[in-house]
């Protein structure tokens, strides 16, 4: 079997893309430069194939921002407001990519999305009445050229038309039916280009047709390529899907001329379900996506195997392949310092699957697959103990019952009970938690990680940055105060820090978006928290002030969606032991006289399946279940917040509100506040606040801009129900802008409070 990956990370080993973009951002660096590191960097990912004896080896899958961005402008999809600056290529691209302010005019970025249920995030295309679609563009070309000069006829990768026009969003009236013609002649002549440059394959990728499909998209679908597959010669043309599997196409997919088919068995549920009922055509290649382009855990040879015996029944030839692209893992465990080879040899980043794709070519070659060592190890490596395993978290989860996930006195009555212990003025103000993290926090936190300050040192710093924001709350006049958030580098790292059960990497990088990259935390074994994480900072913070003091916790399912999960047990099993652990913390805040506590659940959404109809069976059935475990067991009094960082619910509005929590605090001053009238259809019961301006821009909003939107919202949330306060946490802001945009928030709550 020959071996294939979809993709590999561009970032860098060391993110010497991201530095030298920022570097060329700031004009520090030539253009020439930033070139050339390019040039360095395919480089180097290309002989790291060849050193792997990988057979089909991807080309044009780096970009310098997103690979959505670069299928535009290779389509000649650029909107009028970026072509009218009369900018050179790569400053268009960018200036589409980040916005652009300067001589030749001011323009925002285009809208950044979710890629489909990764935490990486692509450029939305914009598609104007008068966009006419044609191939203008070289890079795919350029690229394959570039590795031609290596000595290497890659496997150019291209995002399918289909994906293409589903995930670009169209301005005026025209829809993607209008685009087929010209997308259908755009990539037809570069099948005839590659084909005239001698490529052996071409990769099409084509994600969105994991999604649910409606009769439409499958007419769209087998319009497209029934044209495009007639402009095929000698080049091969393979189809890829990822993230899951075509069980809503599969069979008008396979039926199409495609020479290959890559299909995931490791998020394509029904993958090997659908090759073994419907078969799959035999002078076809099968692209296997076999080992995880997403998670970190080595893959288990013996049951790839199984899926590959399988496979072969089909007598098609197969190649192995990666799920997905590596762009979503790390790229190597070498340079992980920390971690010591007991804990390394589990973990495969993009480099070491090269290396799992290798030796399955080995294993599978053999007749005798059992007797080769590599094959040998890794059964090893699966058979041993990782001693990752506390019996008493899973004795505390498995003895759960359904009434520890219902909190207790119901809703409404909780809602009086507050109502008279509270005594809050209507509307009141408060903040999502994080106040900035200037420059002296971020060197503080540095020199303590680094041992260069005592604990205590740090401790009594980060008092008195709590009482100064304490003191500024009071002054400002908000009604419920933060600490402020100023200990934490991370809402889920400064968790996972404090509790048993995570590792932490040094250089083990994912893309994000652009030039951001995070690093997450891994989950290693069972989870159990030995000591309170905020108990001291919080009842220190509370014991200044009059007010009430939140407490302010990350939530289960966030802390989960933001980490490399184990393989070995379910997310439901992990959610639920992050949701104990941070139960307890809940409890003993509560027992420290701390009244309102928000737990964040600000990344609930990442993991909701791509498909509706697996929403509730694979995901928010536990996810929302997790969330009620954490806040069951306070009392009635005590007031449980959340906070959302998104405002897309309204079509899980429903479950939201099943969370039970007390307040709900969410992202809505971008979006129009149309959320607003989502709350007020489906009678939500829990109290709301949205957020009154956008955290996110630097910009201070006006008192009487904040006063419209609270009035706005009055219309259609009842008074009783309404908080005031911004749409997120303010760490990534300074002090200059945060101080007077509080100020006006208060005033504008104040001022609409007397006129009620
Ligand atoms: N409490 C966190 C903060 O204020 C929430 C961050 C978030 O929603 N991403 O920073
Ligand atoms: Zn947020």
């Amino acid at each position: 079997m020959k071996t294939a990956t979809i993709g590999y990370p561009r970032v860098g080993t060391l993110r010497e893309l991201k530095f030298a973009s920022e570097k060329y951002f700031e004009g520090v660096l030539s253009k020439a430069e930033l070139q050339d590191t390019a040039v360095l960097l395919r480089k180097t990912h290309w002989q790291m194939h060849i050193n792997n004896g990988i057979d089909f080896i991807p080309s044009n899958d780096f970009s310098f921002y997103d690979n959505m961005l670069d299928t535009a402008v290779l389509l000649n999809v650029v909107p009028k407001r970026y072509s009218s600056l009369q900018l050179d290529p790569l400053e268009e691209y960018f200036a589409m990519a980040r916005g652009y302010q300067g001589l030749n005019g001011d323009v925002k970025a285009l809208v950044m999305k979710k890629w489909f249920n990764t935490n990486y995030h692509y450029i939305v295309p914009e598609i104007e009445d008068d966009t006419e679609i044609s191939l203008v563009g070289t890079k795919p070309f350029d690229e394959f050229l570039e590795a031609k000069k290596m000595g290497i006829v890659s496997k150019p990768v291209i995002i399918g038309a289909f994906t293409f026009l589903k995930l670009a969003r169209f301005t005026g009236n025209k829809t993607a039916i209008d685009f087929t013609k010209d997308i259908i002649v755009a990539y037809s002549e570069m099948l005839k280009k590659f084909n005239d440059l001698g490529a052996e394959w071409i990769q099409f990728d084509e994600p969105a047709l994991i999604m649910d499909l409606t009769a439409d998209d499958i007419a769209l679908l087998k319009k497209i390529y029934g044209e495009i597959l007639l402009a095929k010669d000698s080049t091969k043309l393979l189809l890829q899907s990822y993230f899951g599997d075509l069980r809503d196409c599969y069979q008008e997919v396979t039926t199409l001329p495609f020479d290959g088919i890559g299909l995931d068995f490791i998020e394509g549920n029904h993958s090997l379900e659908l090759v073994k009922h419907f078969g799959f055509p035999a002078d076809k290649t099968l692209f296997a996506g076999v080992v995880n382009g997403k998670n970190i855990w080595r893959n288990n040879y013996s049951q790839t195997l199984l899926i590959l015996n399988e496979l072969k029944k089909t007598r098609a030839t197969i190649v192995l392949n990666t799920s997905c692209s590596l762009l979503h893992v790390p790229y190597t465990i070498k340079n992980e310092g920390f971690l010591t080879d007991e804990f390394k040899k589990h973990f495969a980043f993009a480099e070491e699957k090269m290396g799992e794709l290798a030796d399955l070519k080995k294993i599978t070659a053999s007749n005798t697959p059992a007797e080769i060592t590599e094959y040998i190890k890794n059964t090893r490596l699966f058979q041993e103990s990782r001693f990752c395993t506390d019996v008493s978290v899973q004795a505390a989860v498995s003895s759960l019952t359904p009434e520890d996930f219902v909190r207790h006195p119901a809703f409404h009555k909780r809602e009086k009970i507050q109502k008279a212990v509270y005594n809050l003025p209507l509307l009141p103000t408060t903040t999502i938690g994080s106040f900035p993290q200037t420059a002296e926090v971020k060197a503080k936190r540095s020199v303590f990680k680094n041992g260069k300050i005592t604990a205590k040192h740090y401790i009594k710093f980060n008092k008195e940055k709590i009482a100064e924001c304490v003191a500024l709350q009071e002054k400002i006049g908000l009604d419920v105060l933060v600490h402020g958030e100023f200990e934490r580098n991370d809402m889920v790292e400064y968790f996972g820090e404090c509790l048993n059960g995570f590792l932490f990497t040094q250089k083990a990088w994912v893309q994000s978006y652009g030039t951001r990259c995070v690093k997450p935390p891994i989950i290693w074994g069972d989870i159990s928290r030995s000591q309170a994480m905020t108990v001291d900072y919080i009842v220190y913070a509370q014991s200044l002030t009059k007010k009430y003091m939140k407490g302010m916790l990350t939530g289960p399912v966030t802390i989960l969606n933001w980490s490399f999960p184990r393989e070995d047990i379910s997310l439901q099993e992990c959610a639920l032991q992050i949701a104990l652990a941070i139960r307890q913390e809940v409890l003993e805040l509560e027992a420290n006289g701390i009244k309102i506590i928000q737990i964040d659940e600000a990344a609930l959404r990442e993991k909701l399946p791509l498909r509706k109809s697996d929403w509730h069976c694979e995901y928010l059935d536990w996810a929302i279940t997790a969330f009620r475990l954490v806040h069951s067991g306070v009392k009635a009094e005590t007031q449980i917040h959340t906070h959302m960082c998104y405002s897309e619910f309204s079509d899980i509005i429903k479950d939201i509100d099943e969370m039970d929590a007390d307040v709900i605090t969410f992202e809505a001053s971008r979006s129009d506040l149309v959320i607003i009238d989502v709350l007020n259809r489906c009678g939500f019961k829990t109290a709301v606040g949205p957020g009154v301006y956008d955290i996110h821009s630097p910009r201070i909003p006006g008192t009487e801009e904040i006063k419209e939107a609270i009035l706005k919202m009055l219309k259609k949330i009842p008074r009783e129900k309404l908080w005031v306060n911004p749409d997120c946490g303010l760490k990534t802001r300074g002090n200059a802008e945060t101080i007077p945009s509080l100020q006006n928030l208060v005033d504008a709550a104040q001022e609409v409070r007397r006129s009620l």
